[in-house]
């Protein structure tokens, strides 16, 4: 956090996190744990080396920054998914992770999760979507944490292997026909979209969308055809209908069109910002952010994958935004309000989490 305290205020503030990808919560203590359970071999000898590996910041895209000689971010991510292998491992990933929710006061989450990354290793999909779904279930009367979950499509892997998982996944999916087990509710487009447009992967959307599930996919910081892919977003996908949020979704202040696009169709974007601080001095990000607020676009501040981003957590990421971008303490309410109206939890949990806003003494 290079030195920035978290503010009791952030910390007491009531929390929904809309934009963290449950692997990239692992921490290297669960890691070391699973390997050994598992047996799984690490490319580190002590607890240390593997805790201190997390230290570095990764070339987040070699294809667009050039070879550093550091690991990239998703060489690092996918590195850590080997040691999840049964359903006892992706559900005590999931509680590790309510538990810290619960810690920093989040009251509902709309994790990430892909089976892709597992099934290709040999892992059967019901070992991930079962060890999940049990944790959703003992997360509220545990931790008092509520959570929807979206499945990704790993947009740099075939659109065909994306259809297939989706399709042995869809049980486990709360659709229109409401007989699904509830686990996910919206589907999303992840991992590189380096020559990875939205629209290469507008039949799985429009099927999802048939089924009753809401729609939402990343369009990553400064990568290459950025605003190419927020137009395909906004504009065109699902017939031109368009995206129902944006994963990031920085970059729409850098083409005309793009922020009317973004406040017309009502399209709201999960920023992360210690992501982009990894890469961005603290005087030009933080303005970025804060000309979308102006703006008026319905922004909420997230965490990405906070443990592979030096351990900053959604309290770290919004007292970066408290801090750098001058937001007032009403301000930073309206942007956890913005999270529960962008969200797509059941009306009872957002009066819940509204009503609970109200009471913040500001
Ligand atoms: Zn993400």
């Amino acid at each position: 956090m290079n030195g920035l305290e978290i503010d009791p205020f952030i910390a007491a503030l009531p929390k929904v996190e809309l934009h963290v990808h449950i692997e990239g919560t692992l921490t290297p203590a669960l890691r070391w744990k699973l390997a050994h359970r598992n047996n799984i071999s690490l490319p580190y000898k002590t607890y240390d080396e593997l805790a201190n590996s997390y230290k570095v910041t990764y070339n987040h895209r070699r294809e667009v920054n050039g070879d550093n000689g550091a690991p990239t971010f998703l060489e690092a991510y996918f590195a850590g998914c080997q040691v999840l292998c049964t359903e006892d491992d992706f559900y005590e990933l999931a509680m590790d992770y309510f538990k810290k929710a619960h810690e920093m006061n989040v009251r509902y989450v709309e994790p990430f999760f892909d089976t892709q990354a597992h099934t290709r290793r040999g892992i059967p999909a019901e070992a991930v979507l079962n060890g999940y779904l049990r944790a959703q279930q003992e997360s509220v009367g545990k931790y008092s944490v509520r959570s929807n979950w979206i499945f990704c499509f790993l947009r740099d892997e075939a659109l065909e292997d994306g259809l297939d998982a989706y399709r042995a996944a869809l049980p486990w999916a709360r659709t229109r026909d409401g007989k699904g087990k509830g686990l996910f509710h919206a589907v999303g487009l992840a991992s590189n979209e380096y020559n990875r447009p939205p629209l290469l992967f507008e039949e799985a959307f429009r099927l999802a969308k048939e089924d009753g599930l809401h729609i939402t996919m990343h369009c990553d910081v400064d990568q290459k055809d950025a605003v190419e892919h927020m137009h395909e977003a906004i504009f065109d996908i699902c017939d031109g209908a368009g995206t129902e949020r944006i994963d990031h979704g920085l970059n729409a202040i850098d083409r005309e069109g793009l922020i009317p696009g973004l406040k017309s169709r009502g399209i709201g974007l999960t920023l992360c910002p210690h992501a982009y601080h990894r890469r961005q001095a603290t005087e030009v990000l933080f303005p970025k952010i804060r000309r979308l607020w102006d703006e008026g676009v319905k922004i909420c501040i997230n965490s990405d994958d906070p443990t592979y981003m030096h351990n900053v957590w959604i309290d770290g990421n919004m007292m970066k935004v408290y801090k750098y971008c001058g937001f007032t303490k009403a301000d930073m309410v309206t942007l956890v309000r913005n999270a529960v109206e962008i969200s797509w939890a059941d009306e009872g949990t957002k009066t819940e989490i509204l009503k609970e806003l109200e009471l913040v003494i500001c």
